[in-house]
């Protein structure tokens, strides 16, 4: 059996056992409901304000900028419905990325259901959002614009703060979801003027079940969970105490290493980028040259299906995406790929990988001594490729 490559970490990432460890004790002997009066309670209380500082410290806010959620869906439901709500006498327009994770452009339509009007701004060709293009399509009524910090699915890294820079003082909120990329690129909320900021415990090897979304000061929004006022009051419900001890070790490992290991990232991938375009031929990058995520290879290979390479390389141990794990049931190409101006088949013919803390340089090697041979053993079988 060959050994097991796992480069689909934009997917799902394993919990750090440095975090599992930090987590262990909360499940069993210092359990307890921050909501409680006595003893058991004040000490989950203490327990909670320092995961909140924890995960606040890790994005440059203040702690009680912070609001825990089961994840970064709720994160982008909370932002965008919220906020929607609460501004609708202001205006009811919003608008959104054409490269957004499906969650943003699932909330879009309940939106417009809702009585909203929702703007999708495109990208380059690279999955770069202009901030001059979105300053086209605000309007009187706009109260929200919703920008993600990177794409899960290309890659490319957002100018977020040239378009945080050009929304201030305009009275429009922006929205980013940050999970593609936290944990990868430094993010100071003290120093761009983000208003709401979508985190993922996971994403940073913490527990999946949690997340997080960064309000800043003076932000106000609509409740969408309902209950006991907690977090508060904007997302009720008792906190996933082991889960917040677990995302607040996540931040600080992190943040410690993030500038020696987005480096090391950065080295797999570039090797893995100039061997496929040098060795495989009619293969393209997809996304931005350089303003891309230091973890994301993303090609695509004229011909053949992204499908079929990533079950070929399941073959052979190799763990692969073609795109977001989240529409993968879906037959319909990447909305990012088509948005970006790829045909249908150019979409169809893409891979992502995505490296993490536990892949090696070994990864490459071995992907490398398989994926040339599988290409084109793909296109020999191609109606699609005769062509050429
Ligand atoms: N935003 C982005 C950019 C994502 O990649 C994902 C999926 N990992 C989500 C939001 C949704 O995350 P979850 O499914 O964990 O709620």
């Amino acid at each position: 059996m060959d050994r097991e490559v796992y480069l689909d970490y934009q997917s799902a990432k394993p919990v750090d056992p440095r975090v599992v460890e930090a987590m262990l004790p909360y499940f069993t002997e210092r359990f307890g409901n921050p909501a409680s009066l006595h003893t058991v309670g004040d000490r989950a209380t203490a327990v909670l304000d320092e995961g909140r500082a924890g995960v606040a410290a890790f994005i440059g806010a203040q702690p009680d900028e912070v609001i825990f959620t089961s994840g970064a869906t709720e994160s982008n439901n909370l932002a965008l419905i919220g906020y929607a709500n609460r501004a609708k006498r202001e205006g009811a327009h919003v608008i959104i990325s054409e490269v957004e994770h499906i969650s943003l452009h699932n909330i879009g339509k309940f939106l417009e259901k809702s009585g909203f009007r929702v703007t999708k701004v495109p990208p380059d060709q690279f999955g770069r959002i202009d901030p001059d293009k979105l300053r086209s399509r605000i309007t009187d009524d706009t109260v929200l614009v919703s920008v993600g910090w990177a794409s899960n699915e290309i890659g490319t890294v957002q100018p977020i703060s040239r378009i945080a820079e050009m929304l201030r003082g305009t009275g429009v909120a922006l929205h980013v979801d940050a999970v593609a990329a936290e944990g990868l690129l430094p993010m100071d909320m003290s120093a761009v003027p983000v208003d709401l900021l979508s985190l993922s415990s996971n994403d940073i090897y913490g527990p999946p079940g949690l997340g997080a979304l960064y309000v800043r000061k003076g932000v106000r929004l609509a409740a969408v969970t309902i209950g006991g006022g907690q977090e508060n009051g904007l997302r009720s419900g008792t906190e996933n105490m082991p889960a917040i001890v677990g995302m607040a070790a996540a931040a600080r490992i992190s943040a410690e290493e993030l500038p020696r290991e987005s480096a090391r990232l950065a080295a797999m991938r570039d090797r893995l980028i100039a061997a496929v375009l040098s060795t495989i031929p009619d293969s393209h990058l997809n996304g931005h040259p350089t303003e891309r995520l230091p973890n994301n290879a993303h090609f695509r290979f004229e011909g053949i299906e992204g499908e079929s390479l990533l079950l070929s390389m399941k073959d052979k141990g190799i763990a692969v995406s073609t795109g977001s794990a989240c529409s993968s049931k879906t037959l319909e190409p990447s909305h990012t790929l088509i948005s970006c101006g790829l045909l249908h088949q150019e979409a169809h013919g893409s891979l992502e990988f995505t490296f993490g803390r536990f892949s090696q340089d070994a990864d490459v090697d071995r992907v490398m001594e398989v994926l040339p041979d599988i290409v084109a053993r793909l296109r020999r079988m191609s109606p699609l490729y005769e062509t050429h």
